[in-house]
């Protein structure tokens, strides 16, 4: 009720206007096609090399990517923000499209058969009422032509906010966080996990690792890249 209402406000506080130059827009994303071709996009070397600083668990990763590169105070940031605080999870699936459309550019060949994106902690989705991953994954699985599994990954504890803590720390933090659905049968899929950001890449690592264990190839993909 209180997410409803929240939304309901948030379409009269925040109009349909794109979060980079301000003009109205109609379309589904919240930015326009001229600001939309002028994001910057993210280095899928760059997200690897950030991935294999965190030694093992990378390694059977098979494909990262994230659509733009993250801009401080820029547009990337406000839509960011947009889909995570403002109550505006309606713009999730649209830009999950983008993600998907812009993967399969890097991954040539490699589709997934199954595409979830990563738990938020419990209290965390009661308080914001929605898991701002859902939207993205559900928009690139469309994209991909794959299964949408929002249920596939739970997260087994919950952990401390990333923001504050060391790279090493934030490993620490996620390490055993996830497991898989007690029902989900993976070995032998390709399985295509998706998260709003890409930092240091550990929460998606440690949410990759009970699905390595299964069996299944795993990707990864986010909306922005902000190391
Ligand atoms: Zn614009």
């Amino acid at each position: 009720m209180v997410s409803v209402l929240a939304r309901s406000l948030s379409r009269l506080v925040f109009p349909e206007v794109c979060l980079g130059c301000g003009v109205p827009t109609r379309g589904r994303l919240p930015v326009c096609a001229s600001c939309l071709r002028r994001l910057p996009h993210a280095s899928s070397e760059a997200i690897r090399a950030e991935l294999d600083a965190r030694g093992a668990a990378a390694q059977d990763i098979r494909h990262a990517a994230a659509l733009w590169q993250f801009d401080a105070g820029g547009t990337v940031q406000r839509i960011q923000h947009a889909l995570k605080y403002r109550g505006l999870p309606r713009i999730g699936a649209p830009l999950g499209e983008l993600i998907g459309s812009s993967f399969s550019e890097t991954a040539s060949g490699w589709r997934p058969d199954v595409v979830a994106p990563i738990p938020l902690a419990r209290t965390r989705q009661l308080e914001r009422g929605y898991n701002q991953a859902d939207g993205l994954a559900a928009g690139a699985a469309e994209a991909l032509e794959a299964r949408f599994d929002p249920g596939l990954m739970h997260r087994v504890r919950s952990t401390r906010s990333q923001t504050r803590l060391s790279h090493a720390a934030r490993w620490a933090n996620v390490q055993g966080a996830f497991t898989l659905h007690p029902d989900a049968t993976v070995r032998g899929r390709r399985v295509l996990l998706i998260d709003d950001v890409i930092t240091t890449g550990a929460t998606l690592l440690a949410a990759a690792e009970p699905l390595r264990a299964a069996g299944a190839e795993v990707s990864l993909a986010a909306l922005a890249f902000a190391p």
